[in-house]
């Protein structure tokens, strides 16, 4: 079967490029857009014709990311979610409850190849990219889940590096804040990297007011090195200079994301080292509490020593919260539930299926 074309893809212009080829009129791909960006599947797009329908069908997907398990925290309602992709693999997202609205993570590639080595998305590799009409279907298949417009904020943190799948994640970032779609405006949206230097510049200069996260986890190389492989290729001086870069082209501030691992990076010494080298950015550092991973034998700190590094970071003029821990119970952390289906009797067997194909 010849592969089908993902309609969640395609920018609206292109979308009626392709309804012409099949002989319909503009208007027949505006109809189409509205239903695709709303989460409809062909069956309920009742007022497209059936034969324009059955041609779909045939040549096309709908919504490619599908809810197959769900996982509500007990502690926060912070829920999870695996999502099955056409062919077979598995991505998660996360919605996280806000008072002002509701946050969706959503996973940028199947599995990552960055090797933080505190992170459960990388441990089997990068598998592939995901598409922006890939993206967009999990946030659309919450968004159905809730209720059409309770979406306020998306956060590309889920499985993947976001910069590493440049192209397709642009794609989406302008696909979900156009107006006859979803209408989410980039102001609302986070990018996560873990600081591919030259995609940084690049994006600063897509002209699209984002929020950009640094995930950065080190005051220092030295510290750097230890867990994030990234650091050899492209030393914190030139990440932070792309940080710089960032601010002055886009006006907008950076967040830096500093997961606290006992041992490694959460000292006092660290604190102070993090305030020297982010000194005069505009920036706020987010505070992560380490969601144990037991692969890799890296732990938390506690509360109490959590606040203490934020005291030394306030004490030095850098603007910082302790992120709410969230869905610590349900595997919340990037990567650890495709995880724990990949080495569920379930996932052994899908893999394998994969294998003998
Ligand atoms: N690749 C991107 C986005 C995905 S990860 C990035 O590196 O930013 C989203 C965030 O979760 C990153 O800050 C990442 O470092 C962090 N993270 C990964 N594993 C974690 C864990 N076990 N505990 C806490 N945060 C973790």
């Amino acid at each position: 079967m010849p592969e089908r074309i993902t309609l969640l893809d395609l920018y609206p212009d292109e979308l009626a490029q392709d309804i012409k080829k099949r002989g319909y009129p503009p208007f027949r791909a505006k109809q189409l857009f509205g239903w695709l960006h709303k989460g409809a599947r062909f069956d309920e797009m009742t007022n497209l014709p059936n034969a324009l329908l059955r041609d779909l069908k045939e040549s096309a997907i709908d919504q490619s990311a599908e809810i197959v398990e769900t996982q509500v925290s007990y502690v926060d309602g912070t829920e999870k979610y695996l999502f099955s992709l056409p062919d077979n693999n598995r991505v998660e997202g996360v919605l996280m409850r806000y008072k002002h609205g509701a946050t969706v993570c959503i996973s940028t590639q199947v599995g990552c190849r960055m090797g933080c080595a505190f992170c459960a998305s990388t441990l089997e590799g990068c598998v592939r990219n995901l598409t922006a009409g890939e993206m967009l279907s999990q946030v659309l298949a919450v968004n159905r889940l809730l209720g059409d417009g309770r979406i306020s904020n998306i956060v590309l943190m889920g499985s993947g590096e976001p910069l590493d799948n440049y192209d397709e994640v642009v794609r989406f970032l302008r696909l979900v804040s156009l107006p006859e779609g979803m209408g989410i405006s980039p102001r609302h949206i986070s990018v996560s990297t873990c600081g591919l230097v030259p995609e940084m510049r690049r994006l600063a200069e897509e002209k699209l007011p984002i929020t950009l996260s640094v995930s950065l986890h080190a005051p220092s190389d030295e510290v750097r090195l230890q867990i994030m492989p990234i650091a050899k290729r492209y030393p914190i001086e030139d990440v932070m200079a792309a940080c710089r870069y960032w601010v002055e082209t886009t006006g907008r501030r950076v967040i830096f994301e500093y997961a606290l691992i006992d041992g490694i990076n959460a000292d006092l010494l660290h604190a102070r080292a993090l305030a020297k080298l982010l000194r005069g950015l505009q920036c706020h550092v987010n505070l992560i509490p380490l969601n144990d991973v037991p692969e890799r034998n890296l732990r938390g700190v506690s509360r109490l020593k959590a606040e203490r590094f934020q005291k030394a970071l306030e004490e030095l003029h850098i603007s910082t919260t302790i992120r709410r821990e969230m869905g610590d119970d349900i595997q919340g952390a990037c990567g650890q539930l495709r995880r724990s289906y990949l080495n569920s009797p379930d996932g052994e067997q899908e893999e394998r299926l994969e294998d003998s194909r």
